[in-house]
């Protein structure tokens, strides 16, 4: 199995447009989840047949990960300074993704996932790629957010002032991934927050805004480099993912 990555940019905030959107770039349906900042991790097995659209506006499982074997079809995370985390074995057959904002990163959400991928889903060689998220300069906390966090964050921790820290969220999932036993890991090439013109961010945009999604996708064909179409935004990927995103311009 070949995995094909894509990190969009700016999607509109209504989900009916957004899945419009998606549809039109070639990722029709997207399996999503309600997200709700927690560890939940949602399997879906194949054969697994993505309901429409309008079935998943309506109505989508609570999670914050999902794990799929199921070839063909789209699952994805959304953000808007939080970390999408890809993550895959094609050898296995096995693709995930997962959603970490400062919550799901303080439960190890990225470690929770690669246990299921493994566990129950036979993964064994899993590679991953963040996508864009809000950087370290531009995260700036207070104390809550530094003492959630398990031990392997305190070297991406940095005390500003009294009370004040920043905290690289990419850097800690990177962190978690290691020691969940995933060594090859993709970092973002691109902040929410720093490029707001290209990205929905939080911190720049509060709640009038839309969303970044980040797919992963199961491919059959070993052949497969290249999504169909054209659209720049489309991302190479297999063996290097690295260089798929370095490909598609702005990452
Ligand atoms: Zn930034």
């Amino acid at each position: 199995m070949t995995p094909q990555l894509f990190f969009s940019k700016k999607l509109p905030r209504d989900p009916r447009e957004r899945f419009a959107a998606l549809e039109a770039m070639g990722y029709a349906p997207v399996f999503t989840l309600y997200q709700e900042h927690g560890d939940t991790v949602v399997r879906l097995r194949k054969p697994f047949e993505c309901p429409g659209a309008d079935a998943l506006i309506e109505s989508q499982p609570h999670g914050d990960a999902i794990v799929t074997d199921q070839p063909g079809l789209c699952i994805g995370v959304k953000t808007a300074d939080c970390v999408p985390v890809l993550l895959w074995d094609g050898t296995a057959g096995v693709a995930a993704a997962a959603h970490a904002g400062w919550r799901g990163t303080a439960k190890d959400i990225v470690g929770k996932t690669v246990r299921v991928m493994r566990g129950e889903f036979g993964a064994r060689h899993i590679s991953a790629a963040i996508g864009p998220c809000v950087c370290a300069h531009c995260y700036d906390t207070g104390s809550d957010v530094p003492e959630a966090m398990p031990p392997e964050a305190f070297d991406y921790i940095t005390m500003t002032a009294p009370g004040r820290f920043t905290v690289d969220l990419p850097g800690i999932n990177a962190a978690l991934l290691r020691r969940a036993g995933v060594s090859e890991i993709t970092m973002p090439k691109a902040c929410t927050a720093c490029r707001p013109d290209m990205y929905w961010s939080h911190r720049r945009h509060g709640n009038d805004r839309g969303l970044q999604v980040s797919v992963i996708r199961l491919r059959s064909s070993k052949n497969l480099m290249f999504a169909e179409g054209e659209r720049a935004e489309r991302l190479r990927t297999g063996g290097c993912a690295a260089a798929s995103q370095a490909g598609a311009g702005g990452f």
